[in-house]
């Protein structure tokens, strides 16, 4: 094959850059130009000075420079019809023509080929008029998604929460033009994880790539302004095998099929922006061009010659499926401080040339021998690994070599695939509870008397208020008598003990609950020891410790017996684990340790003393955190993979209820992790009614 074509490139972001670099690597390749490039495209192509949106000017650059084949970047360049120029004069262009791109340029018309040809997407209306707008938009559940039908630059979608905000939205769009006159598209909310799915078509023949998903907030875990994209990366583990092929066939390729059947067929790149709602995939929108920043973690997968497939699109003659490494990719943008706002320029970027992994320049030049920043988004850090993980790590390592005081990047790209899955407890008890309400109904029948819990409050600290409503609200709904006693907050002890002695001796009550922490003229040990073992549905009393440590039977403290099942539940066999528990209280940290060492697992307990926290906390596959102190483990002192529960029950400076550990942090390590709150504290009480039934169960046969 010789190696004799000319190309050239329209466009100079990093998407440009991925597609030059892509190019640079076919055998036929000779020279590239790409008009207007950038620095960094400026290593691998000559750089024309000529606007991506002047036809004339590059299609007489083509003509001069004998150009074999030209390939379209930027979707203005395609919505000004440099497609179809080229064509009439008779020259090879990879892209779609101006009626093609209509799929991007008109949310309108995509919505109307959908519909026609069953793709499926968000429902939706179009409106003209302002008002007839938003009678619609109110009349319908909130949030509203408003979509200005025609190109915005990425700025024409709100996704309004409130009425007032839809009406500000609707006002800038239909009343003040801001976008130009035009209509608007109102369209179902979806949710669900998005992620872009790009193809090369050719009339009805479609050409896959790999999935991707990008983050477009300009701030960690998806916060702050919308952005052009501050990363992304391939291998969505989200996205199955089944998932891929039907938005394959159900979306690209009916999609390039009905584009067809309307007689603009497709000539370049289809984009999916789609979603994986709980109904299916659904499509959020087509581009008719790579995506941007996809692109630059897609192309360096492609182990087949790019020309081949250009050439083959633009000629529209079948190509062979490219080829695609088994790898995953992964890039984080550096944007300039201040994007997507204003920002400056001209800020020195030194080490670039340091770094062993792809990058793509987005808003660079150079000057005098110095690289500078030169845009929003400035340049893109690409690098491939064996899973997200390993690739994700690579990055940030060659990050690091990088030095620009003007520059910041996101630290959590892809974090929606590394995450930890939540550990729900809210969810698990809800279905114990479930349980029980049958088992409940069954013994009631059996025993002629349902099982019954008495649960004592001393004085009225709200948080144990809240508590106990809670307890007493779930015994009534899983069929159970329960009764709820108050006593004064200046009670005094003996009062306390008598009520708990009368309790004792009542048959009726199978449970008895003192609700904890107790006012200070009381000892709140020898109120846990006056409890009847037999009616210690809590767990607490010395007796139940010292027979659960002797491996009898007993009632299992209720929070460490939910901290067991939550652990269960994330599917990890902790035989031969290593279990890490930080706080060693004897209703909570010292059982669990105790009930972990009962699945032989092997047991670390550690304490407010325990000196290097981190050294003992890397090393858990399992981590419970049982302290009561607001971000006692961080996400650097979580192994990653690892289960963490947090028992933690606290409120922080601002009164929000947290837990020991830093949630955002450690889920970015862990493979599983309990939200507070939402993951212990519903467990405990549902373990709490299984005592009681357990206590009512062992009274009743052993009478
Ligand atoms: P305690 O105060 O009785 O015990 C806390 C333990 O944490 C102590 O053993 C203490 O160790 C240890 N500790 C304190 N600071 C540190 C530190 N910096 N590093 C390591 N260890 C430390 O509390 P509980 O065990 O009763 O409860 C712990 C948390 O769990 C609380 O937030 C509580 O609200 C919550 N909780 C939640 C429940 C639920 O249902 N969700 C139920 C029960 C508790 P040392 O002894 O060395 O001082």
């Amino acid at each position: 094959m010789a190696q004799d074509k000319k190309v050239l490139v329209v466009g100079g972001g990093g998407r440009c850059h991925a597609i030059v670099d892509a190019l640079s690597r076919s055998p036929q390749v000779a020279k590239i130009w790409c008009a207007p490039g950038n620095a960094g495209i400026a290593q691998q192509a000559e750089c024309v000075p000529l606007k991506d949106t002047d036809v004339e000017g590059l299609l007489a650059f083509a003509k001069e420079q004998g150009i074999d084949l030209t390939v379209v970047g930027p979707e203005a360049a395609l919505s000004v019809g440099i497609v179809d120029a080229f064509r009439a004069a008779g020259l090879r262009i990879f892209g779609h023509t101006k009626a093609a791109t209509r799929i991007e340029s008109s949310k309108e018309f995509a919505k109307v080929v959908m519909d026609k040809y069953g793709i499926p997407t968000a429902g939706y209306r179009s409106f003209e008029d302002f008002q007839e707008a938003l009678d619609y938009v109110n009349a319908r559940p909130f949030p509203a998604v408003l979509k200005y039908d025609g190109l915005a630059a990425g700025k024409g979608v709100v996704i309004a929460a409130k009425p007032e905000e839809a009406e500000a939205a609707l006002r800038s769009m239909l009343l003040d033009e801001t976008f130009g006159k035009g209509r608007v598209v109102v369209e179902d909310f979806l949710t669900g994880p998005e992620f872009s799915f790009m193809a090369f078509v050719d009339g009805e023949r479609v050409y896959p790539m790999p999935l991707a998903q990008d983050h477009k907030r300009a701030f960690d875990g998806d916060k702050g302004p919308n952005t052009g994209g501050m990363g992304a990366y391939t291998g969505l583990p989200f996205i199955t095998e089944e998932d891929r092929e039907f938005a394959l066939k159900g979306i690209l390729e009916a999609t390039a099929k009905a584009m067809c059947a309307e007689g603009c067929p497709l000539s370049g790149v289809l984009y999916g922006g789609l979603m994986k709602t709980p109904d299916g995939i659904k499509v959020i929108e087509f581009n008719a061009r790579f995506g941007d920043p996809e692109t630059e973690v897609v192309l360096p997968l492609l182990e087949s010659d790019i020309y081949e497939i250009f050439e083959a699109v633009a000629c529209g003659r079948a190509a062979a499926q490219p080829v695609w490494r088994e790898a995953v990719t992964l890039g984080v943008v550096l944007a300039s401080k201040g994007y997507p706002g204003s920002y400056p320029k001209g800020a020195e970027i030194c080490g670039v040339e340091n770094v062993d992994a792809k990058v793509y320049h987005m808003g660079t030049k150079r000057e005098g021998g110095k690289l500078l920043t030169a845009g929003g988004r400035v340049m893109m850090v690409v690098a491939e690994g064996a899973d997200i993980r390993a690739a994700r790590q690579k990055v940030y390592d060659e990050l690091g070599k990088i030095s620009c005081d003007a520059l910041f990047c996101r630290r959590d790209i892809a974090h929606v695939a590394l995450d930890g899955r939540i550990l729900d407890g809210k969810a698990l008890s809800d279905r114990i509870k479930e349980e029980l309400k049958e088992r409940v109904g069954k013994l009631e029948v059996k025993y002629g008397r349902k099982p019954s819990l008495a649960v004592i409050i001393v004085g009225n600290n709200p948080a144990s208020q809240v508590y106990v409503r809670n307890k007493v609200k779930t015994a009534i709904y899983v069929g159970m008598n329960s009764r709820l006693i108050t006593m004064a907050e200046d009670v005094t002890e003996e009062a306390l003990l008598q009520m708990i002695d009368t309790l004792n001796r009542d048959p009726e009550v199978d449970g008895i609950l003192v609700q904890l922490p107790l006012p200070k003229q009381i000892d709140e040990a020898r109120v846990i020891d006056a409890i009847a073992k037999e009616k210690d549905v809590d767990g607490f009393h010395v007796l139940n410790v010292g027979d659960l440590w002797l491996g009898r039977h007993c009632s299992v403290p209720c929070t460490p017996k939910g901290i067991l099942r939550l652990i269960d539940e994330s599917g990890i066999d902790l035989c031969g684990k290593t279990a890490v528990v930080v706080g060693r209280s004897n209703i909570v940290g010292k059982p669990v340790a105790k009930l972990l060492l009962d699945r032989n697992a092997t047991v670390i307990i550690a304490h407010s003393r325990t000196k290097d926290l981190k050294s003992v906390t890397l090393q858990a596959d399992v981590l419970v955190v049982a302290v009561g102190r607001e971000n006692v483990v961080t996400g650097d002192m979580v192994k990653p993979g690892a289960v963490v529960i947090d028992v933690g029950m606290n409120r922080n400076a601002a009164g929000k209820l947290c837990g020991d550990v830093d949630f955002v942090g450690a889920r970015q390590q862990a493979s599983w992790i309990t939200p507070v709150p939402g993951g212990v504290g519903p467990m405990t009480i549902a373990m709490l009614m299984e005592n009681t039934v357990e206590c009512f169960l062992d009274r009743v046969e052993k009478a």
